[in-house]
């Protein structure tokens, strides 16, 4: 559904008596959820996400390639304040930052475990092998190991 199809039967308005005041300013959305847990518009025996229509309404077009994640971390949210525009590659280093596993595991977006993050950096303080070489061990060939060590991915972590 295109933006202007979005315009004709949502409005900011709509958005806004569709959800409740939740922590954090969160409008958490009264309606009905989408499987994977995002606010959901039924139009016509159709879905619409509602995040994604809130920010088209209150803030404006969703370019191509383009895609609205939470910075709240709260999915069934639709303040347009807590949402933000993102490439694939944010969208990606999102959903590392918040530590989203399963959703990365399954998206595929993440060949990375808890597991393996303990051990690229047990094996890293070792200080016996390169960063290829431990992703190489742990069989990840395009992890960021430099980054993972560091912790400026999967910080949260132990
Ligand atoms: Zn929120």
């Amino acid at each position: 559904m295109n933006a202007r199809e979005i315009r004709k039967i949502l409005s900011a308005d709509d958005i806004y008596e569709w959800s409740a005041f939740g922590k954090g300013g969160c409008w958490d959305w009264v309606g009905s959820l989408h499987n994977d847990g995002y606010a959901a518009w039924n139009t016509g025996g159709r879905q619409i996400k509602a995040h994604r229509a809130s920010y088209l309404l209150s803030v404006g077009p969703i370019p191509k390639k383009r895609f609205v994640v939470h910075t709240c971390g709260n999915r069934k949210c639709v303040n347009p304040d807590h949402l933000e525009l993102v490439t694939h590659k944010g969208l990606y280093q999102h959903n590392l930052e918040r530590g989203d596993v399963a959703r990365g595991e399954r998206n595929g977006f993440a060949k990375l475990t808890a597991k393996k993050v303990r051990r690229i950096r047990k094996l890293a303080a070792t200080g016996k092998y390169t960063h290829r070489q431990i992703g190489d061990m742990v069989g990840c060939h395009q992890c960021n190991i430099t980054r993972i060590v560091n912790r400026n991915y999967w910080a949260h972590i132990e």
